[in-house]
């Protein structure tokens, strides 16, 4: 896969199709595989990545990428689509300077998950035939793939490109997903279990931002938590008050336009789950107001911002067991 993405890369760039491409590249570790941006063929040949680890949604970049001269080549993952389809209809995004190739998706690699095998020292990972061989400074290691996969494409909702205008492999489905699952168990929490779950989750976060930053609905020009004069600004928290408030704050800003791609909890470096919070988010709005998607299209009302005769009152949530 990764040849046949370089080779359109460089084609699209050669023939004027695009300026330049989003892609990624390899960080300071092999399996550290980051975003970038390449302008030539020779900068593409040089460090262009794609692999089992390539998991980063690179839709959030064309926010800056369009605002610049000339066109765009971007890669996406069917996940990835949704982003950009929910960018688009924000008017975050200049579709029109934007050429996008779908590529197939994942199940990717979560690295974390292999050293929890107590794996340390990794120089390399090779998947055989769904067996993960890996090379390390004490030896070879071997576990399987399916250990190792990703939690946000353990629960894929679908491998069905939204958008693109043109695809490399087939296009696949909407799938029928088991995302909701741990959103139910917390549902049947008692409020006081749910309460210490999300207090021993939400405790661990360093406010290190990452979850805000790599956040394709969180494009904000200025977001309300680098303002200094908002009394929420970024710092450290101080108590478990601000530990919560800026994750709830967070969770109703994206509510209704979080497209579930998982990158927040992906990039956490304390492993918070935080999809969950905007999944019950999600499963809420589905069963209050409907089946939704965001991002599926970039032309359908979003039920938040919407009014209809049969939008549900407060009175008849209760009504319907919505916790
Ligand atoms: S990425 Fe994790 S640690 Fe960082 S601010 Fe978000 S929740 Fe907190
Ligand atoms: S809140 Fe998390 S899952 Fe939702 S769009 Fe943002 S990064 Fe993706
Ligand atoms: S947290 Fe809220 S204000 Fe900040 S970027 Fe996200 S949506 Fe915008």
């Amino acid at each position: 896969m990764q040849e046949a993405i370089i080779n359109k890369a460089k084609q699209l760039l050669a023939d004027g199709t695009v300026d330049r491409v989003i892609g990624w590249k390899r960080g300071e570790f092999a399996y550290d595989i980051t975003p970038a941006v390449f302008g030539s063929a020779e900068e593409i040949d040089a460090d262009f990545v794609y692999d089992d680890f390539t998991s980063a949604n690179v839709s959030k970049y064309l926010v800056k990428e369009t605002k610049k001269e000339g066109k765009v080549l971007v890669f996406l993952k069917p996940c990835d689509t949704y982003s950009l389809n929910q960018l688009t209809k924000e008017h975050r995004v200049d579709r029109e300077k934007v050429y996008v190739v779908g590529i197939p998706g994942g199940p990717k690699l979560d690295i974390e998950k292999i050293k929890a095998k107590g794996i340390s020292g990794i120089l390399s990972v090779k998947n055989e035939n769904y067996t993960l061989k890996i090379e390390t400074i004490y030896g070879e290691e071997t576990m399987p793939f399916s250990e190792a996969i990703l939690d946000k494409c353990a629960s894929c909702k679908s491998k069905k490109h939204v958008v693109y205008d043109e695809l490399i492999g087939e296009d696949g489905e909407v799938l029928e997903s088991n995302r909701f699952d741990m959103v139910e168990q917390l549902e049947n929490m008692t409020a006081e279990e749910r309460y210490n779950f999300w207090r021993e989750q939400l405790s661990k976060c360093i406010r290190c931002n990452a979850c805000r930053n790599v956040c394709p609905a969180c494009t904000c020009e200025k977001c309300v938590f680098d303002n200094p004069e908002s009394g929420v600004e970024n710092k450290a928290a101080s108590d478990s008050f601000e530990e919560n408030m800026f994750h709830i704050i967070r969770a109703f800003h994206v509510a209704g336009r979080c497209t579930d791609c998982g990158e927040c909890s992906r990039v956490c470096p304390q492993n918070i789950p935080l999809h969950l919070l905007n999944r019950k988010f999600i499963k809420d709005i589905n069963s209050l107001y409907g089946e939704y998607q965001a991002g599926e299209d970039t032309t359908s009302r979003a039920p938040l911002t919407d009014y209809t005769f049969d939008d549900c009152e407060a009175s008849i949530v209760h009504e319907r067991g919505v916790e």
